[in-house]
């Protein structure tokens, strides 16, 4: 009896221990994930790190080593050659539209259809490494539904920030002008004057968007606008932004002419979309108070190259011309002023998934290619809000982390081919294991 009572008990020391030993092994697999791979570009101290560990816990990275180890028995996700890079930002697409489309064919396509729309290609991005992205423009309300969506996990998609619909003036850019009067044809954010731009703002904060995207002149694919044309006043300008700082929302100007950007830039817009045509007085303003350059430099080559199969206005593709025999010789300039650009494409002018075609025309007209990654992460997440949490591979930031099979620093088209996506911890595509 004795003996048996000596004997359950060290059964019990013993048990217990293994109990132990097994919650402990648990706990190191369990918890935490360990991602392996040759390299680590890291944009906050540009530098390449090399045989990086990264540690991640939940949907958060814990440690990043060189040279690392990963413990015995924890879970590995092992990239061999791969460099992995912080999760991109596209600050300007519009998921909404198909590269497909001409504002002929968009008139046939309802708010419900946006959403739709939006779901499928939130996917695309993400898979193509973009875990961030800016909406700049949709009907309906259509991205807020969508950005909720992925935010309660229900979609796939990146991070994103929305616009709705975008502010513009009566038979301006983001008005709708190819009907004649007796249709009554509009967009829905179309408002002229200081009181009537800030009910815009209103309503928009109203129903959840997250930033305020207005046209401050005209563009290349709506007609009957000239693409270096201001639209809007100086005092309409300084309406939106006041209204829309009040209610802590940022805005985003789409402006192509010197003087537009100019306007805007004055009046305290947080980012310039496009700013093909941007001036040296522009790019110093720029400077001087920290605007944010949204560049979208490759939209009008692609438009010039490719516009007319999609079926665009020869006036659209007009413009194009004129803005593409520019741009590249401006974003040069601007890239030397050590103005903030930060990276958009237009992503839906160019095919959705193409948008990091757009790295090598920055870093072959006057951009390194940490520079260009920079634009897309550290920069970006700074716009976004997202500054410390996402935009670099780093204890504390969210676990959004892309790998590819070469190394970016030394030819940054290596981001167009994304072999590995993770997004707030979760793994999207590991093309290596058949996830994809
Ligand atoms: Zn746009």
């Amino acid at each position: 009896m004795r003996t048996d009572h000596i004997n359950s008990k060290k059964w019990n020391f013993s048990a217990s221990l293994v109990a132990v030993l097994l919650l402990w092994a648990a706990q190191a697999g369990a918890q935490s994930t360990y991602i392996v791979a040759r390299a680590l570009v890291d944009p906050l101290a540009e530098r390449l790190v090399q045989n990086p560990v990264v540690e991640i816990d939940g949907n958060r990275i814990v440690a990043v080593q060189a040279n690392g180890t990963v413990p015995a028995g924890a879970k590995r996700i092992d990239l061999g050659d791969a460099t992995l890079v912080p999760g991109l930002a596209d600050v300007h697409a519009h998921l909404s539209w198909f590269a497909t489309d001409t504002n002929v064919s968009f008139m046939g396509v309802s708010h419900t259809d946006e959403a739709i729309r939006s779901v499928i290609n939130a996917k695309v991005l993400l898979m193509a490494g973009f875990t961030m992205v800016r909406n700049t423009g949709a009907g309906g309300y259509s991205d807020v539904s969508v950005r909720n969506a992925i935010n309660t996990g229900r979609v796939p998609g990146p991070r994103l920030k929305v616009s709705g619909q975008s502010l513009g003036i009566t038979g301006g850019h983001c008005d709708q002008n190819l009907l004649p009067k007796q249709y009554n044809l509009s967009n829905d954010a179309i408002a002229d004057g200081p009181w009537a731009v800030r009910a815009q703002v209103r309503e928009h904060k109203k129903y959840g968007v997250d930033l305020i995207k207005f046209c401050a002149t005209g563009g290349m694919l709506s007609k009957g606008t000239s693409v270096g044309g201001r639209q809007y006043t100086m005092e309409e300008m300084q309406a939106i932004v006041d209204e829309a700082h009040t209610h802590g929302l940022h805005v985003a100007a789409h402006a192509h002419g010197p003087e537009g950007i100019r306007y805007a830039i004055e009046a305290g817009v947080d980012s310039i979309e496009h700013g093909s045509l941007i001036d040296d007085e522009g790019i110093a303003m720029a400077v001087n108070q920290g605007t944010f350059l949204t560049l979208d430099i490759y939209t009008s080559e692609y438009l010039v190259a490719e516009g007319a199969k999609v079926g665009f206005l020869p006036e659209m593709l007009e413009k194009a011309k004129i803005v593409n025999e520019q741009r590249y010789d401006i974003f040069r300039k601007v890239a030397e002023s050590g103005a903030k650009v930060v990276f958009g494409t237009d992503s839906s002018v160019i095919p959705h998934g193409t948008n990091a075609i757009q790295f090598s025309r920055m870093v072959e007209h006057g951009m390194t290619p940490m520079q260009a990654i920079q634009s897309a992460t550290t920069t970006a997440a700074e716009l976004l809000g997202w500054e410390g949490q996402t935009g670099a591979i780093a204890p504390g930031y969210f676990a959004d982390i892309i790998g590819t099979t070469n190394n970016p620093l030394e030819d940054v088209s290596a981001l167009e081919d994304v072999i590995f996506v993770m997004k707030d911890g979760q793994v999207y595509k590991n093309v290596g294991m058949g996830v994809e």
